[in-house]
């Protein structure tokens, strides 16, 4: 059979969006490398060329198509191979391309060696589908110790319907890792070295729903039974930052004071129409709260502009909203029609131009914020975690601090990768932020 072919077989994997993505193809790639497989350096060298793709806009539909189109026209001797979340959706109409030989679906992706093992010599466009049975959710953990920081996927899908949204029909509903399993997962991260970990997923906040629990119990656990220094959480829905939750996270001391709350929209009628279940004054509050309990908190966010029905005065309400906000940066899109989704079949469709628009003047709102909040840092005495890799321009070693600032520090000894040091943050310039270790 093909993987045991005494000539090793090469793969390339290349992954878009978001960091579900980014940590599965970790997985994917860790498995087939143990499985004898080896990494090519390119898709001219591979035998078989993985996308790992993300769906959620047209515009990365489009561009998966072209990575694999691409593909075929470097090596058109390469297996192209489509997992991700463009895969779940369409995938019988999608093997009507010649440029895919195989498409495998989100619930899947995590068995590619068993798959490869399975029907790699039979050329033939199939779907994964039709020959392995559906798998549950995957428990798995990214070891890639090249990197400082490792990420643990604690959750996937989602029990909301937003309506702009395709994600629960790509993932399904919401599925937890056990408690136990997590801790046993981070402590082998903490065997490797590592000192940060990401608890992600697509919806954290909906962790332990399917048996009964809440992200806080989970928390509690790895505070108390795990070594690791520091961690951070995925993106929350603002409803799922209660009181009990922000009273742990701050007398924690594993935690870093670094918040994703989801917004989409600081208008209350757009919020309502894209069935998003809190008001924009409660989403201010929770900023608010949130920004006088923590030191200097990173607050992220995201913005979609020119959903279906949003009229000019419904965005003005959203853009004044986001300048009185304590936001430290927002992170915004063109809303991006999803057929299958309630949006997609709404009235009132906002032209293209406006979208674009809407959302350069949130990206503006976006830089005043962020220079803002790094010019309040200046100054301060922040723990980084220095990085393995220097940075590229300057030589110089950089690090995060618990706030998620990344910075450049005043040393080259690469000795010092990987471990804490405080810092005195010292200057801004041109978008780089320098310190000076203590
Ligand atoms: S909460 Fe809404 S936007 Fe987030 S994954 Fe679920 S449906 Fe999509």
């Amino acid at each position: 059979m093909f993987l045991y072919n005494t000539k090793m077989k090469k793969f390339y994997i290349h992954t878009m969006g978001c960091k579900s993505n980014q940590f599965e193809s970790a997985i994917i790639k860790e498995n087939l490398v143990k499985n004898g497989l080896q990494e090519a350096e390119n898709i001219e060298s591979s035998d078989i060329f993985i996308l790992n793709s993300c769906t959620v806009t047209h515009k990365s539909d489009n561009e998966a198509f072209y990575l694999l189109r691409n593909a075929k026209h470097k090596n058109p001797d390469v297996i192209t191979i489509l997992t991700g979340c463009v895969a779940q959706i369409e995938k019988e109409k999608l093997l009507e391309n010649e440029f895919i030989d195989y498409v495998i679906g989100n619930d899947e992706k995590l068995n590619l060696y068993e798959f490869l093992k399975q029907i790699i010599n039979n050329r033939t466009n199939c779907a994964v589908s039709d020959i392995m049975e559906l798998r549950e959710f995957h428990q798995a953990v990214l070891e890639d110790t090249t990197k400082t920081r490792a990420s643990v996927k604690i959750q996937d899908g989602c029990d909301n319907r937003c309506s702009y949204c395709i994600i629960p029909f790509a993932r399904g509903r919401t599925r937890s890792a056990g408690s136990y399993f997590i801790t046993q997962q981070v402590m082998k991260l903490a065997n490797h070295g590592f000192k940060e970990v990401i608890l992600t997923g697509i919806h954290i906040g909906q962790w332990g729903k399917d048996f009964g629990l809440e992200l806080l119990d989970l928390l509690k656990d790895i505070e108390q039974n795990t070594t690791i220094e520091r961690y951070r959480l995925g993106s929350l829905n603002p409803l799922e930052i209660t009181d009990e939750l922000l009273e742990f996270l701050q007398k924690s001391e594993k935690f870093c004071p670094h918040f994703h709350l989801s917004l989409q929209s600081a208008c209350n009628k757009t919020l309502k129409s894209m069935n998003r279940f809190y008001t924009v004054e409660k989403y201010l509050a929770q900023i608010e709260k949130i920004n006088q309990i923590f030191d200097l908190p990173f607050l992220g966010s995201d913005i979609i502009t020119g959903y279906a029905g949003e009229t000019g005065e419904d965005f003005e309400i959203t853009r004044q909203n986001l300048e009185k906000s304590g936001l430290s940066q927002i992170h915004t899109f063109p809303y991006s029609v999803r057929e299958g989704t309630i949006g997609a079949s709404a009235p009132n469709q906002v032209d293209d131009k406006i979208k674009e628009k809407r959302a350069d003047i949130v990206k503006a709102i976006s830089r005043q914020k962020y220079d803002d909040f790094v010019r309040k840092n200046i100054g301060t005495v922040r723990e980084i975690l220095i990085e393995k890799h220097p940075d590229k321009k300057s030589g110089f070693m950089k690090g995060i601090t618990r706030n998620y600032l990344t910075i450049i520090t005043n040393t080259k000894d690469t000795s010092l990768a990987n471990t804490l040091q405080q810092a005195k943050i010292t200057g801004y310039e041109n978008g780089r932020i320098y310190c000076e270790i203590l």
